[in-house]
């Protein structure tokens, strides 16, 4: 009898067990879709698809785009909701960055990843290319996508960005990289001389 039940007393243990591991699974499964969904938030613009984490990275990318050149423009009005603000502030830079350009590939429309630091960028880097790299920000042709990490963001660093991605878009054949250095670069001098 002792052992008979001994035996009862294992199944549900057993059970407990399955249980177990049955709810790590659907924790895991969890989690999973969580990570997958860390940049589930978007915002769309004319010319940028903008994907970003939460509402506090936002709103921080806005106040960053907001330099003094440009601000006249939006007359430091607050009424229009975050969303608005940043996608007005998207087309208005990259239009800047096309006329210092004179560059106008048409349906043009460039993803833009809001990351929280470099450290993050640069793992993106690592994951498309394979390379360690001490980028703050960086440009993909391959996904015509701009990486770029908030604690270290100015408005010259995504004007650059954006740079390389209109030049990507308005050659056929690709300029050889050092031209689209100094093309690039030539955008980060002029944005930061007009602020
Ligand atoms: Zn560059």
């Amino acid at each position: 009898m002792r052992q008979a039940a001994g035996d009862t007393a294992a199944v549900p243990d057993q059970d407990k067990g399955l249980m177990k591991l049955f709810l790590l699974f659907i924790s895991a499964l969890i989690l999973g879709l969580g990570a997958s969904q860390s940049h589930a938030l978007e915002l769309e613009s004319t010319l940028v698809h903008l994907t970003y984490e939460n509402e506090s990275q936002l709103r921080k990318f806005s106040r960053k785009m907001e330099p003094g050149g440009l601000f006249y423009l939006f007359g430091g009005d607050s009424t229009q909701s975050l969303d608005k603000d940043v996608a007005a502030k998207l087309d208005l830079i990259v239009r800047k960055v096309q006329k210092i350009l004179d560059m106008y590939p048409e349906n043009f429309k460039c993803e833009v990843v809001l990351l929280e630091t470099t450290g993050q960028v640069q793992q993106a880097y690592q994951e498309l290319y394979g390379t360690k790299v001490g980028f703050v920000a960086f440009y993909s042709p391959g996904k015509h996508r701009i990486y770029l990490a908030l604690n270290k963001l100015e408005l010259a660093v995504f004007a650059h960005e954006m740079a390389h991605a209109v030049i990507h878009k308005y050659f056929r054949n690709a300029p050889p990289v050092k031209i689209h250095e100094v093309l690039a670069q030539y955008v980060t001098n002029q944005m930061e001389n007009s602020n």
